[in-house]
């Protein structure tokens, strides 16, 4: 029997666990998130992109995140930044490590953190030294994405509070931007990049 569904409310497209539909879009974002956080399927409408477009946004985002990676000790800590990028270039990019695809928010999300996370995102953005800044005598800022077991137990216990201190890069896109009084949207895709910046002397 076809299900009948209500044009004003909210159907999970992934389940039908709740075949009575949700009456706003945060319900359902909230049963998303209990039910299907590791949900990653891909959505059908993505296009392919061009080998150079994707390079493009590779080297965008690297550009941008060595600009971060900076000398000075106040640095080190959580870091954040944006920039724009298409749905289609995100999962160019992404795709194979797309930890979570949320259909009812248009959002995607990827964790990077372990022992082979640095190399893991070499891959992907074709740049081995993608996530390192050397500034000569030693002097070396980097993503951390992995803190050994038995590494610096202090240093971990001073940012134990922090998101990603215990070494871990998420990476986030969705639609951001609003609308007017009169309902003129103006948004674009937005990619998010969360880290955690450290330094050391090597
Ligand atoms: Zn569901």
């Amino acid at each position: 029997m076809p299900m009948i569904r209500d044009p004003a409310k909210f159907y999970c497209s992934i389940c039908t666990r709740r075949t009575k539909g949700f009456k706003t879009r945060s319900g359902l974002q909230r049963h998303e998130t209990l039910k299907h956080i590791s949900y990653n399927k891909l959505p059908s409408h993505i296009q392919q992109i061009s080998n150079s477009e994707l390079s493009h946004l590779k080297s965008a985002i690297i550009k941008e995140l060595q600009k971060r990676l900076k000398n000075n000790y106040t640095a080190v800590g959580e870091q954040t930044f944006s920039l724009h990028c298409s749905e289609n270039a995100f999962v160019g990019v992404f795709k194979d490590h797309i930890t979570r695809y949320s259909p009812c928010g248009s959002f995607y999300f990827c964790s990077f953190k372990g022992e082979n996370a640095f190399d893991e995102i070499g891959q992907i953005l074709d740049d081995e030294k993608w996530g390192e800044r050397n500034y000569g005598k030693g002097q070396l800022s980097f993503v951390r994405l992995y803190v050994p077991e038995n590494g610096d137990d202090n240093h971990k216990q001073k940012t134990k509070m922090k998101l990603s201190a215990n070494g871990e890069m998420t990476v986030k896109w969705q639609m951001t931007g609003g609308k007017d009084k009169e309902n003129h949207k103006f948004e674009a895709g937005s990619v998010q990049f969360r880290f955690f910046l450290d330094q050391c002397q090597i």
